[in-house]
């Protein structure tokens, strides 16, 4: 590649926001581009583990995350109609001083503009939706929905769980709808009456759940997500709104700590739970793809952002590593060092088990990017769907 490559990302989701800070920390060349106008502050929390505050570390918003968020002393699971605590997981210190970061829960649009901000001026791109894109060989030509086309001789998919980078490498295929619906709402606590929210709980039945925390340092706002089966979604609608009368039946005899926050609900909306198979390939040519454009998962294990981030920064390293010269080789290490752990990852989100009982959760939490011993392509593991690893996961437990 002559002169230095100019590298694409496309979408500016947590992921790509990620991948673009953290390239142009190391020199590299970035543009990011975005289909939306703008960004709003939606309702939604999110957790940040310590696997994902290292890398805050490493863009330099440790410090403003952490003043900004909710640090739960515990990941509590509780009982849906008694509200016994059933599993006791320790964050807090416990996190600082066993994961050397720490684990924190926070608005999702809080943290999407603190992240946007370390993004150097002039990067990000708005109002940019990509339409198509050529791999000519010695460059890629995108085209946008504004009538602009721009060139990149590397271009990163960050676009999502309706990625078109995605099916420009793989053709047209809709995820799968997993027959479960989360309905989200974020409001202040100041409305919830007649029970002490822990910092963070998920209350749990056989069939459905309901996790609850605040999503502010000041602990002024509580949020929560449910995972409902619902057996059909019109896959045009990427969210609908609910209401208070649809949670009251949805969690019909439930313990009061639920029905408080029922109760001083504001505005609910309810989303569609989608998956992908594990992909036959994450890169071709000069295209590679991350985060839910290439392992959307259910959000039962609270990861799925972390996997994206995780994601931009394993690239990243291996950009660094192995270089752009020869970038088949690189996405090939990429791949490698990605897959098996984002292919566990979705498959225990599927499976809906995660710290519902006191299971070490070190694997995930534990894990830093950018220290892990890197494998060759040739010795990774080929992942298996969600659903057929799970399949096979539970007769081998029964045999
Ligand atoms: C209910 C729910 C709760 C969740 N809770 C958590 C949690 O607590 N923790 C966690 O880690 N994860 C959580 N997740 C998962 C998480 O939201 C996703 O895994 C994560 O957002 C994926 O990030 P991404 O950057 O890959 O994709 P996205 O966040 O989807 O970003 C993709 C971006 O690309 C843009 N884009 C798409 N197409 C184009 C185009 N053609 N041209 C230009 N731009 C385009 C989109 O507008 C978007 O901004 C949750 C998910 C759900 C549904």
């Amino acid at each position: 590649m002559q002169g230095k490559p100019r590298i694409a990302v496309i979408g500016a989701g947590l992921g790509g926001t990620a991948a673009a800070a953290l390239l142009q920390r190391e020199g590299f060349n970035v543009r990011l581009y975005e289909q939306a106008p703008a960004f709003s502050r939606l309702g939604a929390g999110i957790h940040v583990g310590p696997n994902v505050m290292k890398i805050m570390r490493r863009i330099g918003i440790e410090d403003g995350l952490n003043a900004m968020g909710c640090h739960p002393d515990y990941w509590y699971s509780r009982d849906w109609k008694t509200g016994e605590v059933i599993a006791q997981i320790p964050l807090g210190d416990y996190a600082v001083s066993h994961y050397g970061a720490t684990y924190l829960t926070v608005h999702r649009g809080d943290f999407h503009a603190l992240l946007t901000d370390a993004v150097a001026p002039g990067t990000l791109l708005f109002d940019k939706k990509l339409t198509q894109v050529e791999d000519l060989g010695d460059v890629v030509r995108l085209s946008f929905a504004d009538g602009t086309v721009e060139e990149a001789d590397i271009v990163i998919g960050a676009d999502g769980v309706n990625s078109k980078i995605r099916e420009t490498l793989l053709g047209a295929e809709p995820p799968k709808y997993t027959g479960y619906i989360a309905h989200r709402a974020v409001f202040p606590i100041s409305r919830v009456k007649g029970f002490t929210h822990d910092r963070c709980t998920k209350w749990w039945s056989d069939d459905r759940h309901m996790m609850v925390y605040f999503d502010t340092g000041k602990l002024d706002e509580i949020y929560y997500v449910t995972g409902v089966p619902e057996p059909t979604w019109d896959m045009s609608k990427s969210w609908l709104p609910s209401s208070i009368d649809e949670m009251r039946a949805a969690f019909d005899g439930w313990h009061q700590g639920v029905q408080s926050l029922i109760e001083g609900t504001v505005e609910v909306t309810k989303w569609p739970l989608l998956e992908r198979d594990p992909l036959p390939l994450w890169s071709r040519g000069r295209l590679v793809l991350l985060g839910d454009a290439c392992h959307p998962m259910k959000p039962h294990m609270a990861q799925g952002a972390a996997m994206a981030i995780e994601d931009a920064a394993m690239l990243t390293r291996c950009f660094v590593e192995a270089g752009l010269d020869d970038f088949g080789t690189t996405f090939a290490l990429y791949e490698a060092n990605r897959a098996e752990r984002a292919s566990k990852v979705q498959r225990v989100s599927h499976e809906n088990t995660w710290l519902r009982s006191n299971e070490n959760p070190d694997w995930c939490f534990g894990y830093d990017v950018f220290e892990v011993p890197l494998v060759e392509p040739a010795a990774a593991a080929v992942p298996a769907s969600p659903a057929t690893a799970a399949t096979a996961a539970t007769a081998t437990a029964a045999a």
